[in-house]
């Protein structure tokens, strides 16, 4: 493949831009090799500034589970382009969307649009505080909820990624109320529940985490904070920014049966605009400013274009619900099975950890990855060697260990075809 102007590209966007790039996994660093600077994106695949095409694992990190440019959506975002972009006014098209967030996931009674799923965290975070008069908060490692100050603490996605152990320009007293524990450990859960349990505001975590690679919930660990965050009055968040409109039409929470007292909503929900959302009880969500003392603003928040994107986005998934959360599950099974065959047919140890549309090859000889420490012992090298032989021939899988792939209903059944050819090549090349 010729990548000479993404090379040009990239040498000029150094020198304006930290790293090149305007978020930093985007930059290849951990999988060695320069990014490629992408020209448009059709469908499941992506096309570069040299013309080289790939199939898009990635989906802008989420949000396109319809692929892209999706006919229906590009209509309708044009169209409301002519009528204005932004207003800084009320509109019919926020209560629609809020009334659609609603119907899909009703455990959020009420709901405030943002413009990103960091805003969607932090601002839901502030209503929990200002709901329960605590400040005490609990995430787990690995997990990452966008890059407020008090969040970075143990994350993962492009903190994991970079191997950074914290973060600088942070003080350390804004993450003094931050608790870390590690993922899917019950025991470590209860002790600090039982010491100072009546000090926490919330828990907050992703319920299938994607940002340390995809790691699923252990059986029961989700009824488990279910029932002691009820038990001591702590307000129960799920950072469903990646899993939401993806695992489910309800999410994380409909697929699993749990009622979160709140959720955070990103990626798909803006239909590819930047649009998030937080939710929940409407005792907690009525603390929020205009009606109680939390305030949250923005000055963007609910603009009609993007809200237009995420309206057509949540129609498309609620007409083809049954059909495409289906047909998910079906490419999802299906890859990681071809996976860990690819692999084991090279005398490659992985484990692949899947759900739905969200899979991750962890290149390590533990047959179990559930938490931070055991993903952070995968062989990343040799992960960013195979990741390079996939872009080299057509595939654009994550370019980091510690991030989950998504497939998306765009693809074809020739495409997965295709995607296994790639990856059995790219197994035996690195073997
Ligand atoms: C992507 C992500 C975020 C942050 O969303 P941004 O739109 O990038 O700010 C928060 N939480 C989770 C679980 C995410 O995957």
């Amino acid at each position: 493949m010729e990548h000479e102007k993404s090379r040009l590209l990239f040498e000029e966007a150094l020198k304006v831009i930290p790293g090149g790039v305007n978020s930093p996994v985007r930059a290849f660093k951990a999988v060695g090799g320069d990014p490629v600077f992408i020209e448009r994106g059709e469908g499941a695949y992506l096309v570069d500034a040299d013309g080289n095409r790939y199939l898009d694992c990635i989906g802008s990190w989420g949000p396109l589970l319809l692929g892209h440019a999706h006919p229906r959506i590009v209509s309708k975002i044009s169209a409301q382009l002519g009528r204005g972009t932004t207003f800084g006014a009320p509109t019919k098209l926020e209560v629609r969307l809020a009334q659609a967030i609603c119907e899909a996931v009703p455990s959020i009674e009420k709901v405030r649009l943002v413009s990103s799923g960091t805003e969607a965290t932090m601002s839901a975070i502030r209503a929990a505080r200002g709901f329960t008069g605590r400040d005490k908060i609990v995430k787990f490692e690995g997990n990452y909820h966008g890059h407020a100050d008090f969040l970075l603490a143990k994350a993962g996605s492009g903190i994991a990624t970079l191997g950074l152990p914290e973060c600088a320009g942070v003080p350390v007293a804004y993450t003094a109320d931050t608790i870390t524990l590690p993922f899917n450990d019950v025991d470590s859960l209860e002790t600090l529940f039982g010491t100072i349990g009546t000090e926490i505001a919330c828990v907050i975590l992703e319920p299938v985490v994607g940002n340390m690679g995809c790691v699923p919930p252990s059986d029961g660990y989700l009824q488990k904070l279910r029932v002691i965050t009820s038990k001591y009055g702590a307000v129960l968040i799920f950072d469903e920014v990646m899993t939401g409109f993806r695992l489910s039409y309800g999410g994380a929470q409909e697929r699993y049966g749990i009622t979160p007292d709140m959720t955070t909503l990103g990626k798909i929900v803006g239909g590819g605009l930047p649009l998030g959302a937080y939710g929940g009880r409407a005792e907690i969500m009525d603390k929020v400013a205009p009606v109680g003392p939390v305030y949250q603003a923005g000055t963007l928040s609910g603009n009609p274009v993007a809200v237009t994107a995420g309206l057509e986005m949540l129609s498309l998934l609620r007409e083809g619900k049954e059909v495409i959360y289906a047909r998910l599950e079906q490419i999802g099974e299906r890859a990681a099975d071809s996976m860990r065959a690819l692999a084991a047919n090279a005398g490659i140890p992985v484990t692949v950890n899947q759900v739905g549309s969200m899979i991750t090859v962890f290149f390590t000889q533990k047959t179990v990855v559930k938490d931070f420490d055991q993903a952070k012992r995968s062989d990343t090298v040799r992960f960013g060697a195979w990741f390079r032989e996939m872009l080299e021939h057509g595939i654009y899988w994550p370019p980091s260990q510690f991030e989950s792939a998504f497939l998306s209903y765009a693809m074809s059944d020739s495409d997965i075809d295709h995607l296994e050819k790639v990856a059995e090549a790219a197994f035996l090349a690195v073997a």
